[in-house]
């Protein structure tokens, strides 16, 4: 199916003093998966995570950026999946490009086969790879007045991931580890990502921004935790392929995007690439 390209999403999240938080979401419809693309506006720059998928959204999500006014200092890659990063090589060519190694190591081996592995997209792919250029350091970091907290996860959604806190502003940005109103893309250790996401309802933090959806709470990171086990669960019955696709389009019908079930389910149950 050739992917179609509709509205995206842009609005202001949060407002506290001198620093604004933005995000951009893809179309929910079609076979577009809502990829959720963020922005911190500070007085003086803008720091952006992620950088979307298909070309027409990558560029809209600069012309979006570039609206604001300010120098895009960083671009942070949350991991290797491609609807994370394939949009810097459309639209982001020219910024700094940060990333854990793993991720930079993945983008500079396999960039190149995840570009051709879909070839189906067209010209919704972009024609260049980019690779990260800036090992992302974990810790503490202020950048522009804000405080950062950078932290390596493992073995949830993927093998790695990077996630950004921002502890003033109550700010989480999870990416992956959530799906906002959205069907989630299920990889084969459930269980230590359903604990990790229980350790973040113990948090203090309040806005939880996904990779996949609109900005969260903590009320939605407790549904992803209760889809994980409903998933896990099944699995564990023997429920596979198609069998599993119905049995949670049925249990969830109020989630959107089910063309993710197509992305992860060869790779699940069929030993498909993870390119
Ligand atoms: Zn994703």
């Amino acid at each position: 199916m050739l992917a179609q390209v509709s509205d995206p999403i842009s609005m202001v999240v949060k407002q506290t003093g001198d620093v604004r938080l933005h995000t951009f979401v893809s179309s929910f419809e079609y076979s577009n998966i809502a990829n959720a693309t963020h922005i911190v506006e500070t007085a003086n720059q803008l720091v952006l995570v992620d950088s979307q998928f298909l070309v027409p959204y990558a560029r809209a999500f600069r012309d979006y950026a570039d609206s604001l006014g300010k120098p895009i200092k960083r671009l942070y890659l949350s991991h290797r999946h491609p609807d994370h990063w394939f949009g810097t090589g459309a639209a982001f060519a020219d910024t700094p490009i940060y990333a854990l190694p793993e991720t930079m190591k993945f983008i500079q081996e396999h960039g190149e086969d995840s570009r051709s592995d879909h070839w189906k997209l067209g010209d919704l792919v972009p024609d260049q790879i980019v690779v990260p250029g800036e090992v992302a350091s974990l810790g503490e970091e202020t950048i522009d007045g804000v405080r950062y907290l950078f932290d390596r996860v493992t073995d949830t959604e993927i093998d790695v991931t990077l996630t950004i806190r921002l502890p003033e502003l109550g700010v989480y940005f999870a990416q992956d580890l959530i799906y906002s109103g959205t069907h989630l893309y299920l990889s084969e250790d459930l269980g230590h990502w359903i604990r990790v996401l229980q350790d973040m309802l113990l948090t203090d933090y309040e806005l939880f921004m996904p990779g996949h959806g609109l900005p969260a709470d903590k009320n939605e990171v407790a549904r992803n935790i209760e889809y994980l086990n409903a998933a896990q669960q099944a699995i564990g019955n023997g429920v596979t392929d198609e069998a599993f696709k119905e049995f949670m389009l049925q249990r969830y019908p109020e989630r959107k995007c089910p063309g993710i079930f197509d992305i992860y389910l060869p790779r699940l149950f069929g030993g498909a690439s993870s390119y």
